[in-house]
Parts: structure tokens; C-alpha cells; sequence
């Protein structure tokens, strides 16, 4: 695999705990997580172009990655009360932060597909302030571009896998280190 150090390095620059980059193939797609978006209902459901059913989805997902030559993972370790806590959208959009900035830094060195993806609404995130989403009310540019990033359940990405495809595996689905921090989780594929 070609060397992405650099921008491993960035992610964790940006803030992640640890960074690694990992064969596209060993993502695992399963609609299960897709369909969790929808049932029960996820209070961003709806709400933005980065959650569904406005994204590309599960099968959309299969479709890209052999277009990808790495998938860079990265992961934010916090304490399990403050995962719960009234930081968690605070650690939420740090993860958004963090797969754009990378995403963009790699565009500009020439990789110019590579992808970004994230957890939790960014309508809750970063649009909580205005009443709908301004691409899908108006058809406007996005207001958050340099941060907003699609959602990984959105695209049926099996993060239990992603993590031990990295190399990092958890103490059941959302995942817990053994030290008992939670880990959240982000994405880039890099073309
Ligand atoms: S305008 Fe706001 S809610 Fe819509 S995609 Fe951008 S960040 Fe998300």
C-alpha cells in the first residue's frame, strides 16, 4: 500500500488518539446500520444532505471502494462520561473536523476522490441554529464545507469490523478500550 503518513500524521495532528490506513476491502458494509438510521428513528434522519436518506447508502459504499487504494481510519479515545455527557457533540463534531480535514489536505495533494466520512448529524452539529438544512431546503451550498462530512452509519459502515480491520479491537459494538474509554470513529478513503 502506498505510504499515507503524512496524512495519518495530519489526523493525528488534528486530534485523533491513533490513525492507521487499511486495505478498502476490509471495510465491512452491512445495510443493518443503514437501517438503523431509519428504525428506530435517529432524530437526524432526514435532516441533512450527509444523513439518509439523502446519502448514497450501503450499496453506493460497495461501489466506490474498489476506486480506493487505502481507507485511512482514525479513532478519538474519551473517557465513557464524558462520551455521555454534554461534550459528546463536542467530540462528535471533532471527528467531522477531523475526516474533512484530512479529506481536504489530501485533495490538495493531489488525490483529488478522496472521501471523508463521520458520525452524528450535521444539522444537530453544526446547523442546530437554523430551523432546516440549506442544501436540501433551498438547494444552496452547503453552510459547513470545510467540516461537514457524511455519515458512516448512513453508509451501513460495520465499526466493530473497522476497528479490528485496524488493528484496534473493542470490547463489544460501540466500542470500549480495555482502559474503558470510548472510542468514535472516522474515515477517509483516499484514492
Ligand atoms: S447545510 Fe448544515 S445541515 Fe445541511 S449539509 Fe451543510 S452542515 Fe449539514
Amino acid at each position: 500500500m502506498d505510504n499515507f503518513a503524512a496524512l495519518v500524521d495530519l489526523a493525528r495532528y488534528l486530534g485523533a488518539t491513533e490513525a492507521v490506513t487499511i486495505d478498502p476491502a476490509d471495510i465491512v458494509i452491512d445495510e443493518h446500520f443503514a437501517h438503523m438510521c431509519a428504525a428506530p428513528r435517529c432524530s437526524g434522519y432526514g435532516q441533512s444532505l450527509s444523513c439518509p436518506p439523502h446519502v448514497g447508502g450501503p450499496g453506493a459504499l460497495r461501489r466506490l471502494l474498489p476506486d480506493y487504494r487505502a481507507a485511512l481510519v482514525f479513532r478519538v479515545d474519551v473517557p465513557r462520561n464524558a462520551a455521555f455527557s454534554g461534550d459528546r457533540n463536542e467530540i462528535l463534531a471533532l471527528i467531522h473536523e477531523i475526516a474533512a480535514g484530512v479529506e481536504i489536505a489530501a485533495r490538495n495533494q493531489g488525490l483529488c476522490r478522496a472521501r471523508g466520512f463521520a458520525g452524528g448529524s450535521c444539522k444537530e452539529l453544526f446547523c442546530a441554529e437554523h430551523p432546516v438544512c440549506r442544501v436540501l431546503d433551498e438547494g444552496k451550498p452547503c453552510r459547513n464545507p470545510q467540516i461537514a462530512r457524511p455519515s458512516m452509519s448512513g453508509h451501513g459502515i460495520h465499526v466493530a469490523r473497522l476497528m479490528e480491520s485496524a488493528g484496534w479491537p473493542r470490547n463489544g459494538q460501540t466500542g470500549t478500550t480495555e482502559d474503558g474509554l470510548t472510542t468514535f470513529t472516522g474515515l477517509i478513503l483516499l484514492d
